[in-house]
């Protein structure tokens, strides 16, 4: 039941641990270890006396060690997806898709550490650069520290080691406390491949201690963090040189046009809604309908709501269960609560059941409300109309946040003017904004955060560019 630290390849016991619950069936789940600051710098250290290792190993070695991991996660796909089940009460379907996402994220940083390369400089482009021959490299850039949210407790894992490894960094994990069983198996698989010890150390307790520990390390260069802005935008405020990568929330929303058929297009809006009970950064939170289609909408939609099953996240057939704290969903509930007391209307849901949130879809919802413009993370969905698309544009711009935003149209030039003119990291086409496939870039603007990932262009944040230049004359 006690999960320890992982410093330098072994597992190192600590004074004090904390029960962790399941939130569904509230069994006791693990004890994990809180790690004192001590134990974090040790980390830290471990972490940066590998450098010289993983230094010394080839792209295909380093390849290969990823390619191991992705083929360990494929072999225990069943079991990965049960832990992040228990865990954190993901309904086991889009646990399984999740660790069926996270065996191709280290896949694909298999395939990009045979890909780091730099370019040529075209010297004499410039009158003083005649007879100079130049080139860039990229350089891992040594420890990177990563820390990571409930909510995807593999894949987003696998965001940050995936693309650290590959490059030929070390990195020393701090997860999210409720989903730190995923991480310990991580660290079990990884125990099985050939990566030198010391590369990959995990540690658990306080996110605070543990991050300002982390901020105040010399001999850490970046923080990567996912997770919700307040903490993210501290971390930045006090990361003097180090790099920092912040991927962050929103209230992600789509647009839908008139003339759309909306039989084709409703298992998506549901799916982006309500897939991980809406605890999701791009889950969609706001719907923008043309005026005309609005009955025909609420009507297709609230069907197909009816047909959701509730119940045990270990189910297989379960779609959405209790969110991840009795406190979380109590917030939730408040905060719809606020909106219908400022003039929205609950088309469905509203309630908590059998401590679950039914999936709650909320109407005519002032843009001020809580479930408008913060974002809600939970099983809940606002629908407002709009009479033109430029109404709609600036409705979803009218945000802190912009992450991703989707549109449906059957007009190309609405679609084009969509994409120029969302203010978000990503404009989805004809799909909602919860669409995310691991090698696309990846990333916020505005509140949403800063870097990108996927794997490429994570890789692209985690090495420096250095630049070579010969003198021939
Ligand atoms: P969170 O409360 O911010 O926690 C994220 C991580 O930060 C956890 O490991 C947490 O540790 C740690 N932490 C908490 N306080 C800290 C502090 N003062 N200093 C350093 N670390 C600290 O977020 P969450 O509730 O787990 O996740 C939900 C949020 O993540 C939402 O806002 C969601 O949109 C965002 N998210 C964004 C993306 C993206 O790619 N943009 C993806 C997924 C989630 P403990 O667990 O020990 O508290």
């Amino acid at each position: 039941m006690k999960k320890h630290l992982l410093l330098n390849g072994e597992w190192r016991m600590t004074d004090q641990y904390l029960d962790v619950y399941a939130p569904y069936s509230k069994e006791l789940i693990g004890q994990f270890a809180i790690a004192t600051e001590i134990d974090v710098q040790q980390a830290i250290e471990s972490a940066h006396a590998a450098t010289s290792k993983m230094a010394m190993l080839t792209a295909i070695q380093r390849a290969q060690i990823l390619e191991q991991l992705s083929n360990l996660f494929a072999e225990h796909r069943e079991e990965a997806a049960t832990i992040i089940s228990l865990e954190s009460a993901k309904p086991l379907k889009y646990a399984v898709a999740e660790i069926d996402r996270t065996i191709e994220t280290y896949k694909f940083a298999a395939e990009e550490a045979k890909r780091l390369a730099g370019e040529l400089i075209p010297m004499d482009a410039s009158k003083g650069g005649e007879g100079r021959f130049a080139y860039t490299l990229r350089e891992p850039i040594g420890v990177i520290t990563a820390i990571t949210p409930f909510n995807f407790p593999q894949n987003l894992v696998a965001h940050k080691v995936g693309p650290a490894l590959a490059a030929g960094n070390t990195i020393v994990l701090k997860p999210a406390t409720q989903t730190a069983l995923s991480a310990h198996f991580l660290a079990k698989l990884l125990a099985q491949t050939d990566l030198p010890a010391g590369a990959f150390n995990l540690v658990t307790g306080s996110g605070k201690l543990i991050g300002d520990t982390f901020l105040a390390h010399p001999q850490v260069k970046m923080i990567t963090f996912t997770g919700s802005p307040a903490v993210g935008i501290s971390l930045r405020n006090r990361a003097g040189l180090k790099k920092v990568t912040l991927e962050l929330g929103s209230n992600a929303g789509v647009i839908v046009d008139g003339g759309v058929p909306l039989e084709n297009i409703m298992d998506r809006i549901v799916m982006g809604a309500f897939s991980n009970q809406g605890q999701v950064c791009i889950s969609l939170q706001r719907i923008y309908v043309m005026d005309n289609v609005l009955d025909s909408f609420l009507k297709q939609f609230t069907e197909k709501i009816t047909q959701l099953k509730l119940g045990n996240p270990l189910d297989p057939t379960t779609d959405l269960t209790t969110m991840i704290s009795e406190t979380e969903q109590q917030r939730a509930y408040t905060w719809i609560q606020e909106a219908v007391n400022e003039g929205a209307q609950i088309i469905t849901g509203g309630r908590i059941e059998n401590n679950i949130l039914l999936p709650t879809v909320l109407y005519n919802v002032p843009s001020h409300s809580r479930v408008s413009c913060e974002e809600i993370f939970a099983p809940v969905v606002i629908i407002n109309t709009v009479s033109t698309i430029d109404e709609a544009i600036e409705a979803i711009n009218d945000s802190n946040y912009g992450l991703q935003a989707g549109i449906f149209t059957t007009s190309i030039e609405t679609a084009f003017k969509a994409s120029k003119k969302l203010q978000v990291g990503g404009v989805i086409i004809n799909d909602v904004p919860t669409y995310r496939v691991d090698h696309m870039p990846y990333g916020g603007v505005k509140d949403s955060g800063t870097g990108k990932e996927g794997i490429k262009y994570a890789i692209e944040e985690m090495t420096e560019m250095k630049l070579v230049i010969w003198n021939n004359n």
